[in-house]
């Protein structure tokens, strides 16, 4: 039987990718620290996996990014780096990487952004070195399959949410947050709740189950192949508010906007033709329905 490893398995999307792979090892930070070689040769040795499904990094808002600029560029390159070239030395035969669509060029001529635009033009400045970081990882796995022939490959998913998401706000993604925001007004009788920036970046948010039920897919039908990983819809920061206030039976609250704080990268769409042909069954909720259920999760905790 395949032995199957994923780090960051405490995280997000760790957390909805058991649901799939039960059997799979999940680790956490507190088993190995992936900046370290020591500590990366050392989980390699130990667990002899054939399969990785790295989702470990150093993960955060507009604002930890924008705050922690250094921190967010070594920590994802050490990790990325040494977690494919001791796959690579300890002849894993699958080598899953994730990177994330805010890496890609701040502003292209046209969109959906297709695969091939990753490195035509630098990520925007709100998380420029977590976009490098993440883009070396591509570079890296690329290189790794035409020079020592591994079949290693990577998805790049656009924003995710659910619960499992962390609860620190300055760390949380945006629609997570959003929904706790929403709950924490109904709990105390507010009547607004304020957002960053002024509504318009436009963005694809999927739930982290449907990208897991991805992951799973390219594990169990060996696909080798790299590409977007994100749901059909594009929607304004505002339009998710407003589907988000419905899902949550909250739409009596206003919605504010403080345009002192940053919009983010205006826009970062991607096409999502080769995730099809890859996995055709590929059917994620909608937003307002995964809203909805990650509400009530919310609220019940
Ligand atoms: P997350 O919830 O922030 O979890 C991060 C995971 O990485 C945790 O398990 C954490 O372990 C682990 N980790 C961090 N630093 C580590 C270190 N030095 N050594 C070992 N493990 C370390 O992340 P996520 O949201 O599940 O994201 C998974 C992947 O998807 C990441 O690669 C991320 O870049 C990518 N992605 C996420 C989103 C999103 O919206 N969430 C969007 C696009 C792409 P501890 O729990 O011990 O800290």
């Amino acid at each position: 039987m395949s032995k199957i490893l994923v780090t960051g398995g405490s995280g997000l999307v760790g957390k909805w990718l058991k649901t799939f792979l039960p059997n799979a090892l999940y680790l956490s930070s507190k088993d190995f620290d992936l900046t370290s070689q020591e500590s990366v040769i050392q989980m390699y040795q130990k667990h002899t996996p054939d399969t990785v499904v790295h989702l470990a990094a150093r993960v955060g808002g507009i604002v930890d990014n924008m705050q922690n600029p250094y921190d967010f560029f070594e920590e994802n390159v050490m990790m990325n780096t040494l977690l494919v070239k001791y796959a690579r030395m300890n002849n894993v035969k699958k080598f899953l990487g994730v990177l994330s669509t805010c890496i890609y060029p701040d502003i292209m001529d046209s969109y959906p952004l297709k695969e091939h635009c990753l490195h035509k033009g630098e990520p925007t400045k709100t998380n420029f070195s977590y976009g490098y970081a993440k883009r070396v990882m591509a570079v890296q796995i690329d290189a790794c399959n035409e020079q020592y022939g591994t079949n290693y490959n990577y998805v790049i998913p656009c924003n995710l949410y659910g619960d499992g998401d962390k609860n620190d706000p300055s760390k949380s993604h945006f629609v997570t947050a959003l929904i706790t925001k929403i709950h924490e007004a109904v709990k105390n009788n507010q009547q607004e709740i304020t957002l960053f920036g002024d509504g318009s970046p436009l963005r694809q948010f999927l739930h982290a189950e449907d990208f897991a039920f991805v992951i799973n897919e390219i594990i169990k039908k060996n696909i080798t192949s790299s590409f977007n990983v994100a749901a059909e819809e594009v929607y304004s920061i505002k339009q998710i508010a407003e589907i988000a206030l419905k899902a949550c039976d909250a739409s009596h609250l206003k919605i504010n906007f403080d345009k002192s704080k940053p919009n983010g990268q205006h826009r970062k769409d991607v096409c999502i033709n080769k995730l099809k042909k890859a996995i055709p069954d590929f059917n994620p909720k909608s937003l307002y329905q995964g809203v909805k259920e990650t509400y009530n999760n919310i609220k019940n905790e």
